[in-house]
């Protein structure tokens, strides 16, 4: 759908939720629950078997930076969900865990606790800050490293189709209900 009163030769846009919250001092029940939340998915580390990636995949370029320009534009919709677990699975911590061999799980929380910092953005996950995630990339769950919200996907399908270009594309914040709403974008 190509929205009235914009030009039709002009950038590809399409639109992104926008994430309203404010941030908030991080509690220190949040705290707590997620220190709670490790241990118990570090319990599960035995089921989990030697069936998990070294990298997680992530997409490369101008289609790396388009994506990330969206989810800066939408300051973390999706991020809301995270709570005091930020998607952290068995998974995704035997990844960690095969990446750095020396560390144990204690060292791991460590390192997790180091990055949580004195606010977050209100009702989200304790790791979301004014500015993004606090989490470098590679202590990130596999969820957040792979989501895309349906915004996302639908520009990337652009993209990939040859029909924009990710490097010329432009995200427009669009709040919305917590259900969703349609996705609109321009050419
Ligand atoms: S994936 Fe979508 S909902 Fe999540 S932060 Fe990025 S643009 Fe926002
Ligand atoms: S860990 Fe980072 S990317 Fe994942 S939900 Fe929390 S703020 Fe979002």
């Amino acid at each position: 759908m190509v929205a009235e009163g914009l030009d039709p030769n002009g950038p590809a846009w399409s639109v992104v939720p926008l994430n309203h919250a404010r941030s908030v001092a991080v509690g220190l029940p949040l705290i707590a629950d997620f220190r709670r939340h490790l241990r118990r998915t570090a319990e599960e580390l035995p089921l989990t078997g030697a069936a998990y990636r070294l990298e997680p995949a992530v997409a490369d370029g101008d289609e790396t930076a388009a994506l990330a320009r969206g989810c800066a534009t939408c300051r973390g919709w999706c991020c809301r969900r995270g709570g005091s677990h930020a998607f952290l699975d068995a998974r995704s911590l035997a990844r960690m865990l095969a990446m750095n061999p020396t560390l144990d799980v204690e060292d791991l929380e460590a390192r997790y606790v180091a990055h949580i910092g004195s606010t977050h953005l209100r009702g989200g996950c304790l790791f979301q800050g004014e500015r993004g995630c606090r989490l470098p990339r590679s202590l990130r769950s596999d969820t957040c490293n792979t989501w895309l919200c349906d915004d996302l996907d639908a520009a990337r399908q652009r993209w990939r189709a040859g029909a924009t270009d990710p490097a010329d594309h432009h995200f427009v914040p669009m709040p919305r209900m917590a259900g969703g709403a349609p996705s609109i974008g321009g050419h």
